[in-house]
């Protein structure tokens, strides 16, 4: 069985070439050509032929191959369907902003989390993504592209805190000196609220930043809506919140997707302003796409919901929303073409 050379470290990188009697630097210079996109081992030229024929035996490169691709007309957004090594298909939508282009990566092919509102989770989880999967995300969109990556946001398909191992690897790979070498300033992770992966992140102390998806301030609602609630209810996330935010000093930003009737009321507003009372939170209220297999339709209330919030002192933004025409939001790709073609993925 060979092993994913991509998804280690440095260290562990340079640990398994000691046992094969190569010097430390190497582990360098492998990282250089995996980071910049190589495709085998004999690309390799600055490692003897002997060397690159024993990594080979021992390693298998992760390429993922382009299934879909679409571009929007109206902003230039580009969403990926890849399909990886396993034939199970991941999404991975990049954005240009005039700050800089950001990537919005996948952590898991699905998701458990069960939001009731959303399409990555309709069937459910299929397993992990690898550090070398989240990595190659952010490295072949950049190389399919041309443009280059300066943000990340881990908002794709998944819960990167039910996969939070091999997310911080994948988060030490992105940073590494020799390769993307993109900083944790500009990194965004979201949770649904799994409150054990916020407390690992809080001893990290990373300077990434943390989104928690609230989508309801009052567990009735949000466990209404977001399964995850019945486990972590919204008076335990905010205690979690606060204390990470009284520990690292990071303004934590919460995602609102406003959905009619369900949680656009102004008392709602009134409460997540409770809530926030001793924290520097912002709230990013996204209109609701809407999913085929759900009844909830978007509110019509974004702006006096805006407003309330901000009558409270809390900082309010309404997101822009991109790639309007190419099912650029979480999951609806993916699902397309499981729909479309259940016997297999055409390629480009
Ligand atoms: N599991 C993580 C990462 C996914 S991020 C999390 O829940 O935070 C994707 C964001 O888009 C989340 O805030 C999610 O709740 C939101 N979202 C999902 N479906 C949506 C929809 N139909 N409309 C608007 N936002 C949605």
């Amino acid at each position: 069985m060979k092993a994913d050379i991509k998804s280690l470290t440095q260290e562990e990188l340079t640990e398994a070439l000691r046992l094969m009697g190569e010097p430390a630097f190497r582990g360098g210079q492998i990282i250089s050509w995996l980071h910049r996109g190589a495709r085998s081992f004999s690309e390799m030229s600055n490692l003897s032929k002997a060397l690159r024929e024993k990594l080979d035996e021992r390693f298998y490169i992760t390429v993922p191959v382009v299934a879909r691709k679409q571009c929007s007309r109206l902003d230039g957004t580009i969403k990926y369907l890849w399909e990886l090594r396993d034939g199970n298909c991941i999404e991975t939508v990049l954005m240009s902003y005039h700050h800089g282009n950001t990537v919005c990566i996948s952590s898991q092919v699905g998701c458990r989390m069960g939001c009731s509102f959303c399409a990555s989770t309709v069937a459910g989880k299929v397993r992990d993504l690898t550090p070398s999967e989240m990595l190659d995300q952010v490295l072949f969109t950049q190389l399919d592209s041309g443009c280059e990556i300066s943000n990340i946001v881990l908002m794709g398909i998944g819960e990167p805190m039910d996969n939070l191992t091999n997310v911080l690897t994948f988060l030490e790979l992105v940073n590494h000196p020799n390769g993307l070498h993109i900083g944790m300033r500009h990194i965004s992770l979201s949770t649904c609220g799994v409150i054990p992966g916020i407390e690992t992140l809080e001893k990290k102390n990373l300077q990434l930043t943390l989104s928690v998806s609230l989508h309801a301030p009052d567990s009735e609602t949000r466990a209404q809506i977001m399964p995850v609630n019945r486990a972590y209810d919204v008076e335990a996330l905010f205690a979690a919140c606060h204390h990470y935010f009284k520990t690292t000093g990071r303004r934590i930003s919460f995602e609102y997707a406003m959905i009619d009737g369900v949680n656009d009321s102004d008392w709602q507003a009134d409460l997540i302003a409770k809530h926030l009372r001793g924290m520097p939170g912002h709230v990013n209220l996204i209109p609701l796409n809407d999913v085929v297999e759900s009844a909830f339709k978007p509110s019509k209330r974004m702006a006096a919901f805006q407003k309330r919030l901000e009558s409270h002192g809390i900082t309010a933004t309404v997101r822009r929303s991109l790639g309007g025409d190419i099912d650029a939001s979480c999951g609806q790709l993916r699902r397309k073409a499981m729909e479309e073609q259940k016997g297999g993925i055409d390629h480009i």
